[in-house]
């Protein structure tokens, strides 16, 4: 298989082809059928497994299928993430995928000032990848709001439950609309963590790569 074949729009093979991808990993020849068609995915899949783009690509396919300009103070898709480097990882990532797009790309995360952050979401966002404490913050404090968000990724989630993060996901779960995509993924799936999957995924396509 090759991306074309897996129905990935043309501004996205555009990027894959420059940045030199020409063969999709497991974990993205399984998922990206799937997620493209609406699913919930619970994915076991390490770092390493070409994960990102296994859900990046399809969520920025589902974007620009339905153009919608992003409304101030809102993201339509949201990228949960254990930590700053992995947020920042992930967010160059995408950037990189959707270099060919017009698509706003933002990240929120700890450990640097807030007023950059809100003034990206001022804008309207469509993917914001986020540590949860950072999001709970501007959350709070009103410079987002999770009311018209699309479509969830809760990525490296036994990471996320280690780190302690749980009610803060919970919390940050519970104000996104129940009409929405999920998409969880985590190298191992312990009990909590499935717990979490079956209160928050709807019928879920289970992956391992
Ligand atoms: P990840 O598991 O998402 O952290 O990705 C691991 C590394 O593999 C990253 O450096 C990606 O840029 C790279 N990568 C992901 N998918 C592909 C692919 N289909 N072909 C070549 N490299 C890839």
């Amino acid at each position: 298989t090759d991306f074309r074949s897996l129905g990935l729009a043309d501004p996205l093979l555009d990027a894959l082809q420059r940045a030199g991808y020409t063969v999709p990993t497991p974990i993205q020849a399984q998922a990206i059928p799937p997620i493209l068609a609406g699913r919930d995915v619970q994915g076991i899949a390490q770092t390493g497994t070409g994960k990102t783009a296994a859900f990046a690509l399809p969520i920025l396919h589902r974007l620009l299928a339905n153009p919608k300009v992003a409304n101030p103070h809102t993201c339509r898709a949201l990228i949960l993430s254990p930590t700053r480097e992995l947020a920042s990882q992930i967010c160059d990532a995408v950037r990189i995928y959707a270099r060919r797009t017009k698509l706003h790309v933002a990240t929120m995360y700890g450990g640097v000032p807030k007023p950059p952050q809100s003034k990206h979401a001022a804008a309207g966002i469509d993917i914001l990848v986020a540590t949860p404490g950072r999001l709970l913050d501007h959350m709070s404090g009103g410079t987002i709001s999770l009311d018209e968000t699309e479509i969830l990724v809760l990525d490296e989630a036994d990471h996320m439950l280690n780190l302690g993060f749980f009610e803060d996901v919970e919390d940050i779960v519970s104000q996104v609309p129940h009409m929405r995509q999920t998409l969880l993924f985590s190298a191992t799936m312990p009990p909590e963590i499935d717990a979490l999957a079956r209160r928050m995924l709807h019928n879920p396509l289970h992956l391992a790569a």
